[in-house]
């Protein structure tokens, strides 16, 4: 025995530096690590924000957001350093998983905890969102009858109006409004149309861009 070692009086194991009297070992043994029990996130998929007390913060991923919070939450002994801690499950029945530090020896184990991560839509994607249009008409005949049919408009489903050589676009923010109001003024005003569409994005579901209504309307 080396002068500089101690005894653990638990096990009677040497060890270089007891911890309140105890080997690394038995420390561990005795003191818990409290988790907690359960973390809730609302997250927005869109950007990767993150509702924090009411507002949405911007970060660079979620789950590196998750680990930061759990490592807050995560109560530890004096003595014990959170070396690692990885995110295993998700979910009503998540887990982690966790390396712990006393000394020189780290041990690991895995804690249930429930991780509910909500899913919502941010302000600011909301905004973009709804300024984005979903129907155009491209509205081509005299400047009377123009004025005439923009007092009709469904003005809530109308985002933009664009003047243009010969007439005006009208942007509306849903795909079936634009197409029936064009169906209604068509046949008001006896106006030929044309169907045609613009792309945008990836619809995953359908697995193909998305196709946006454009209808074309103009006098003989
Ligand atoms: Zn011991
Ligand atoms: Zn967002």
């Amino acid at each position: 025995m080396s002068l500089k070692n101690k005894f653990c009086p638990k096990c009677g194991h040497e060890a270089k530096e007891l911890n309140n009297g105890l080997c690394a070992k038995c420390y561990y043994q005795d003191n818990q690590i409290r988790v907690p029990k359960e973390i809730v996130l609302t997250i927005c998929k869109k950007c990767n924000s993150i509702l924090s007390k009411g507002k949405w913060i911007k970060t660079d991923s979620w789950k590196l957001y998750l680990t930061e919070e759990l490592t807050k939450r995560i109560k530890l002994p004096k003595e014990v350093i959170l070396d690692n801690i990885k995110v295993v499950e998700t979910g009503e029945e998540g887990k982690v998983r966790l390396w712990l530090a006393i000394n020189d020896e780290v041990f690991t184990e895995s804690r249930r905890i429930s991780i509910i991560v909500r899913e919502k839509m941010c302000s600011t994607c909301n905004i973009k969102k709804s300024k984005q249009w979903n129907s155009k008409i491209q509205l081509r005949t005299d400047d009377k009858l123009i004025k005439k049919i923009l007092k009709l408009l469904p003005k809530k489903y109308v985002i933009r109006i664009k003047p243009v050589t010969n007439g005006v676009d009208i942007y509306f923010s849903d795909k079936d409004k634009g197409k029936s109001f064009a169906k209604k003024v068509k046949s008001n005003y006896n106006l030929k149309s044309k169907s045609s569409f613009e792309q945008r994005g990836w619809d995953r579901l359908k697995n193909t861009s998305h196709k946006l209504p454009v209808i074309l309307l103009k006098s003989d």
